[in-house]
Order: structure tokens, then C-alpha cells, then sequence
């Protein structure tokens, strides 16, 4: 018999301003066929945006999943899900421009370390440890914020993060008033 492949759906990505985005997101326990087709389904959101990286609260799921590509769809053997990922040692520090699909139209140099480890468990169950320097290191650091219900803007400096949140609430506050 042929396997019939489920259809993926895109998600919905919340914005700035929705509480879920500033919650701790939970442990999973479970890694079940619903958690899977979450990530297959964060995986297509996250090509489709397109993004680099996607943290499941920002699909309004409180649950410790990221989906990471930096290929964005070009490396299939790219693509890595991970659950309840933890960064286990971070070393050096690096600038450099960020945004966030929660965060629309705003991009911000931001300092992180230059090289970490991180660590989390696959779709099949089984621990990963991934050694990632630069732009990987980076996104696993933004996406594991996510889960603690930190946005990439909070590591700027308070003058500025202030000036950026004012301007977010006027931007995406424009469509409920009339
Ligand atoms: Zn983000």
C-alpha cells in the first residue's frame, strides 16, 4: 500500500504583543505523532516565512520545540528539530544584525557568544549534542530564548528597547483602531 504523506499546514506566526511570547514554554515528555506533525509543520512555516529558525511558542504552542535551516529548504539533510534543547556551554562573543518573525521589520545588532553546545532530543528519541559556532550558534541561542519567553529585543539596551517596543505597539496597534 502506498503511504500517504499528511498534508502540511502553515501556521500561524504570533507578533510582538501576544502573551505566549513572553511565557516559559514546557518540557516535553512525549514525543508523539502530534508533536511530530508540529514539527513538520513548523519546519514548512518556517521555509515559507522564510525563516532561519522557529521556536513552537511563536506558533502558539508552549512547548520546547525548534525547527533550525539555515539553508532555508536548499539542504534537506540540513533541517534540525530539536526538543527541549539546552545550550550547555557557550563561549566568545559575536555581533551581528538579527530579526525575528515575531517581530516585524526590525533588525538590531545583537552580541552573542561565538560558539556553543547544545543539546536536545530528536523526533526518533534520541539525544543530539551539536557543536555550533557563528550563525548557527546564534539561531539555536534565539530560538532557545523563545522557549523562555525572551525576544531577541530584550538584549538591547533598555533606551533602545524601549524606543523599539513603542514603535512595535503604534505599528501593529494601527489595525484595531479605527
Ligand atoms: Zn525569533
Amino acid at each position: 500500500m502506498e503511504k500517504i504523506d499528511n498534508e502540511l499546514t502553515f501556521l500561524e506566526i504570533l507578533v510582538f504583543g501576544h502573551p505566549l511570547l513572553t511565557k516559559k514554554a514546557e518540557e516535553i515528555k512525549n514525543i508523539d505523532d502530534e508533536l511530530c506533525q508540529l514539527a513538520q509543520n513548523m519546519v514548512h512555516t518556517m521555509h515559507a516565512a522564510p525563516g532561519i529558525g522557529l521556536a513552537a511558542p511563536q506558533v502558539n504552542k508552549s512547548v520546547r520545540l525548534i525547527t533550525v535551516d539555515l539553508s532555508v529548504g536548499e539542504q534537506k539533510n540540513e533541517i534540525i528539530i530539536l526538543a527541549n534543547p539546552e545550550i550547555l556551554n557557550s563561549q566568545g562573543e559575536a555581533i551581528m544584525e538579527e530579526g525575528c518573525l515575531s517581530v516585524p521589520d526590525i533588525n538590531e545588532k545583537v552580541v552573542r557568544p561565538s560558539h556553543i553546545v547544545v543539546k536536545g532530543t530528536d523526533l526518533d528519541g534520541n539525544e543530539k549534542t551539536i557543536d555550533a559556532e557563528g550563525l548557527l550558534a546564534r539561531v539555536f541561542c534565539h530560538e532557545v530564548d523563545h522557549l523562555n519567553g525572551k525576544l531577541f529585543i530584550e538584549h538591547l539596551s533598555p533606551l533602545k528597547k524601549n524606543l523599539i517596543k513603542k514603535k512595535l505597539r503604534k505599528q501593529l496597534g494601527k489595525d484595531s483602531h479605527t
